[in-house]
């Protein structure tokens, strides 16, 4: 039985697990050896759109309290609505869902996970290529929707900061790039920011001579488009994929919890960064979506995240498929 990379950080560098507060031996050995790679079954998820093969890929998952759902609505509110819809009314449990589309010779994975530094259920994506029998080598493209550590804090290997995508080029948008690669972003940001941009800079750094740096509406290769959905980052962008007559959206953060993102669309995450232009991107999505049926892939929507929008009562509703 080999030794897996996870393995070895937990039992010998305990270095990143003390530095976010989880201890690496006793009981915090026994957790960290618990966090089991997913079992193939659970790791992928397949689809076809047109002539696109699209895989969902997991990087495990992770947990904020329930209030990080709505800043502007009152608590009590915010738990009725969230336990009358089936969720647990004090904690917000999230996927990590990763797609990788297939469309001839391209490869190309929307984000990279979180990485093992950021919640201890996450940084599963390497895990699950090998359970799904997928090469990371073999990527072409790698597309960052936004900075947050759970979608670029995969980039690079946390044991050796080897790049965990070797053979691909990386695209994000201009906006988001400059947002957290600002050289003076720690003293033009609020601090519970710091640690992401340090992490961001850190990740992207990494690859910033394979990067490359777009604007709205950027074909990554034919019928691959990123597209502008500002307002959870400054310059998140969504990715939508076109073949066969259909249309596929990765919508990346726009869209983040199957009830509150698509039946209160007004109501502030605080996730979200720029609060009312996430509202702004979030409605104007969601009426596209459900007015042209698209098919959407939400990163952090129940595994694997494929469903609709459908309008309902001034809103709308999330119809979970397959
Ligand atoms: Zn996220």
């Amino acid at each position: 039985m080999s030794i897996s990379r996870r393995g070895v950080l937990a039992g010998g560098l305990g270095a990143p697990f003390v530095a976010r507060g989880l201890a690496t031996t006793g009981a915090g050995a026994g957790l960290l050896a618990a966090r089991a790679p997913a079992r193939a079954a659970e790791a992928a998820h397949s689809l076809t759109l047109g002539d696109s093969e699209i895989t969902i890929l997991t990087d495990g998952g992770l947990t904020l309290p329930a209030s990080t759902l709505a800043s502007n609505v009152s608590d009590a509110e915010r738990a009725a609505f969230l336990t009358a819809n089936g969720h647990d009314g004090e904690v917000r449990a999230s996927a990590l869902n990763i797609a990788l589309v297939r469309k001839g010779d391209a490869l190309v994975l929307i984000d990279t996970g979180a990485g093992l530094n950021f919640f201890q259920d996450a940084g599963l994506l390497a895990d699950s290529f090998d359970a799904a029998g997928l090469d990371r080598d073999s990527v072409t493209h790698v597309v960052l929707t936004h900075g947050h550590p759970d979608h670029v804090w995969g980039v690079i290997d946390d044991f050796d900061e080897s790049e965990r995508f070797p053979n691909a080029s990386y695209l994000m948008g201009s906006a988001e790039w400059d947002f957290w690669m600002n050289p003076d972003f720690l003293a033009d940001n609020p601090e519970e920011l710091h640690s992401f941009a340090l992490g961001a800079q850190r990740n992207l750094g990494a690859v910033a001579e394979k990067l490359e740096r777009v604007g709205a509406d950027h074909a990554v290769v034919s019928g691959i488009t990123m597209i502008e959905t500002p307002g959870h980052t400054p310059g998140h962008m969504s990715v939508l994929i076109e073949d066969g007559g259909q249309q596929l959206l990765v919508t990346g953060d726009a869209l983040t919890h199957p009830s509150v993102s698509f039946e209160k669309p007004d109501w502030q995450p605080t996730t979200d960064q720029i609060p009312e232009l996430a509202v702004k991107t979030r409605r104007t999505l969601l009426d596209r979506a459900a007015t042209d049926g698209l098919l959407l892939v939400g990163y952090h929507l129940p595994w694997p995240g494929v469903g609709r929008a459908e309008a309902k009562d001034g809103a709308w509703r999330y119809v979970a498929e397959g």
